[in-house]
């Protein structure tokens, strides 16, 4: 059964790896002309970690982790007000482990086996029958797979083909991302930095093995309309929601318009009635993203593309059957998951809210803001590590090709 993947991203590699193993015939295309390296990091937690185990990859991430040996949180004059472990920052416990997404991308294609890949293409209409469905891509003619995957991220485009306009979909959360690169001037030394406020957070960290630093921003503008695909007008929108604010910020905007890398997103949600239509499933953010607020975006796309894959060898190709079965293990996850997006975006817009309680949190963020930071990044760690282990794995292995070695 030849399966297409849109998207060779956590999602997109983690369900060709498996497809494989079932002996499907997974192929992948990928927008960028190479695989995407680099970029932020992220957490992997709770069930996600069995599942790494289970691909075999879980020594290999641990191996790669940032390594991030603390977190120190200053004020505007760039005063120390607190210090905590990069563990308890991230918001990690136990086995919880932190990589560059790129790099756990890098790890995953590394243990891909034989996979077709076509880089620097993308998918430009899909059509489907009874039996099949027929791709029509920029650069590799058309094709036809009896199944096509959207693995393609938040602004998806199997989406958009296949299921509608994306502001159908997004439930956004009135907040922005930025990530870009920097020198790293401060010397820093697998250390992270932060000044929060309520509605506004500015960080600079450097990870193990990067020879630049990385500036981020989070901020919440719900009046604000910022082009996502304007880089001059993000840069002009985090001046201004920045202006003011001491520490190194006016250095990192001054750096800004140089940065070689750039990374500028609305925190969103996606919520789909269903994730599949005839012949074509939805995975990973393109389905379900439950915005790098909820910290658990990456750990519910491994856990998705596993599932879907499993679903597709338990009912032996029977795509209906399989998209199913995907939704009803999927959807109580992904639930208890959204709602940490929803609640932490909630608290950083809380600062706008005329409450007694937002102007309170306001009033102890001034007071106390390293205390206030830590209490805030405690009580949240609580609800992660819950919803990261809100899924029992199902076992697959029945489902291996026979002569494949099984990692269960
Ligand atoms: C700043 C930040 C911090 C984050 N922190 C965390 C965290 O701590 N923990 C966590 O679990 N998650 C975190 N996330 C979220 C996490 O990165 C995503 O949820 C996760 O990568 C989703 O994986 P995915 O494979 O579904 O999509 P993506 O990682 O978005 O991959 C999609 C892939 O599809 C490709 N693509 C896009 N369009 C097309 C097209 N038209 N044709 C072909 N290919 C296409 C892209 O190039 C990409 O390779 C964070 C995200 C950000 C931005």
């Amino acid at each position: 059964m030849r399966v297409l993947i849109s998207g060779a991203g956590p999602a997109g590699l983690t369900a060709a790896y498996w497809l494989r193993r079932y002996g499907f015939s997974p192929t992948i295309v990928e927008r960028a002309p190479s695989l995407l390296v680099g970029g932020y990091k992220i957490d992997v937690r709770g069930a996600a970690l069995q599942l790494l185990r289970h691909m075999g990859v879980h020594d290999a991430v641990v191996a790669a982790h940032t390594d991030m040996q603390g977190a120190v949180l200053v004020d505007k004059e760039g005063k120390v007000i607190n210090r905590m472990s990069g563990d308890d920052f991230g918001h990690r416990v136990g086995g919880d482990v932190e990589i560059v997404r790129g790099t756990l991308c890098q790890i995953l294609r590394d243990h891909l086996g034989e996979v077709e890949l076509l880089f620097g293409d993308t998918i430009q209409r899909i059509g489907q029958s009874s039996n099949s469905t027929e791709v029509q891509f920029t650069k590799h003619g058309v094709r036809e797979f009896d199944c096509v995957i959207g693995a393609d991220g938040l602004h998806s485009n199997v989406r958009r083909i296949v299921f509608g306009e994306e502001s159908r979909f997004l439930r956004d959360l009135g907040l922005y991302l930025c990530v870009y690169s920097v020198p790293n001037y401060l010397k820093l030394d697998r250390m992270e930095i932060q000044y929060s406020e309520l509605g506004r957070i500015a960080a600079i960290w450097s990870s193990r093995g990067d020879a630049n630093a990385k500036a981020c921003f989070g901020f919440a503008a719900p009046s604000l309309r910022i082009d996502l695909r304007d880089r001059v007008q993000q840069q002009q929108a985090l001046r201004t929601v920045y202006e003011g604010i001491g520490w190194e910020v006016p250095r990192l905007l001054e750096i800004m318009p140089t940065a070689s890398d750039w990374y500028f997103d609305t925190a969103a949600q996606i919520d789909m009635p269903r994730w599949s239509e005839g012949r074509v499933v939805l995975v990973g953010d393109a389905a379900y993203c439950a915005s790098p607020m909820s910290g658990q975006g990456t750990s519910i796309a491994l856990i998705g593309a596993y599932v879907l894959a499993g679903e597709l060898a338990a009912a032996s190709g029977a795509h209906p059957r399989a998209f199913a079965e995907f939704e009803n293990v999927m959807r109580p996850f992904v639930e208890a998951n959204q709602a940490l997006g929803l609640k932490s975006a909630k608290l950083m817009r809380s600062g706008e809210r005329k409450s007694v309680v937002g102007w309170l949190l306001k009033q102890l963020m001034r007071i106390v803001p390293g205390r206030m930071t830590e209490w805030i990044i405690n009580r949240s760690t609580e609800r992660i590590t819950q919803a990261a282990n809100a899924i029992r794995l199902k076992d697959y292995s029945p489902f291996l090709r026979s002569n494949e070695a099984t990692t269960h």
